[in-house]
């Protein structure tokens, strides 16, 4: 576990970092996260950060849209999560996690004219889900909650809820991890990771009009997908009736990095076994992560070498 998180303007002890029982986050939800990994490379003794200044743009808009606002700049958040993990000096992988919540008490559901603040705390990590290769899944009961609800495409601490439904029927039921319909029935993501498909050749992926986060991996994945591996990628929305068919499925997602899907609802995908693409596409990701790939290098921000202390 780590030792230190930024909390109110500075870095303090870890048991230091607390809030109150009577904390508006707490009580209602009304907070968003972020989720960014950082990768350890042993040969360069470094940690690189991936895509921080994508994962603060998307976290400083979950923040607008739930009026929290914030005095930093994605810069001075990159500055502070680089701070932190030198602070625990990791010689491994880790995992960020800011969270941006309202920072008052007291009673009465709302967004507005509350006082916005952000913490960050990290920890050490391995793998997400435990069946990187061979993730079985179901189309989970749970659909998807809608942009008309709560939007989808920013993280917002009290949506998760629609994933953890999700995620323990999908584990409770025997499964790995669960995928969510959208309300009129097509695809939409992952409890956390949103999700790709190999048919006839070609990559889809569900538009962020079908109630997907904007994942940052997906962004990531489809450049890898077209640049270096040569496929054609479309976003368009997807049949569940598609899982079904498909070649090849993997979700992607900071957590789950890209995980191979092979079974959905009893039916094995292609053959049964991670597909050939994804496999590929696994291992040029895990080189890109840990800044091993000069064309996508500057995705990677070093922590130890490159920034101030
Ligand atoms: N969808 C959901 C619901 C998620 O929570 C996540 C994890 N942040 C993702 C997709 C993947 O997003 P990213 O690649 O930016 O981590």
């Amino acid at each position: 576990m780590s030792r230190f998180a930024f909390f109110q303007g500075e870095i303090v002890p870890m048991e230091q970092a607390v809030v109150s029982v009577s904390n508006h986050t707490f009580n209602y939800g009304t907070g968003c996260f972020g989720g960014i990994r950082a990768y350890w490379n042993a040969e360069e003794q470094e940690l690189f950060i991936f895509r921080p200044k994508d994962h603060f743009t998307r976290f400083l808009n979950s923040c607008k849209l739930l009026l929290i606002n914030l005095p930093y700049s994605v810069e001075q958040l990159v500055d502070i999560a680089g701070q932190l993990l030198r602070r625990e000096a990791y010689r491994e992988d880790a995992y960020l996690r800011p969270i941006g919540y309202k920072d008052v008490g007291g009673i009465g559901v709302k967004l507005h004219d509350l006082k916005g603040q952000v913490t960050i705390w990290t920890t050490p990590i391995g793998s997400y889900v435990h069946n990187e290769e061979r993730t079985r899944v179901m189309v989970s009961s749970w659909r998807r909650v809608p942009d008309a609800a709560i939007p989808p495409r920013g993280k917002i601490i009290g949506a998760y809820v629609n994933s953890a439904l999700a995620k323990s029927e999908a584990i409770l039921s025997g499964y790995d991890e669960a995928i969510c319909l959208t309300d009129s029935g097509h695809v939409s993501e992952g409890s956390a990771a949103n999700i790709f498909i190999l048919r006839g050749g070609k990559w889809y992926t569900p538009p962020v009009t079908d109630d997907v986060l904007e994942g940052i991996t997906r962004s990531t994945v489809m450049q890898l997908l077209r640049d270096v591996l040569g496929f054609e990628v479309m976003e368009r929305s997807l049949d569940r009736s598609e899982l079904y068919l498909a070649d090849e499925i993997f979700f992607c997602g900071t957590g789950v990095q890209v995980a191979s899907i092979t079974e959905v609802d009893r039916r094995p995908v292609g053959d049964g076994n991670m597909g050939k693409v994804t496999n590929q596409l696994r291992d040029l990701y895990f080189r890109v992560v840990r800044g091993r790939e000069p064309k996508y290098r500057s995705w990677c921000l070093p922590v130890y070498a490159g920034m101030r202390a």
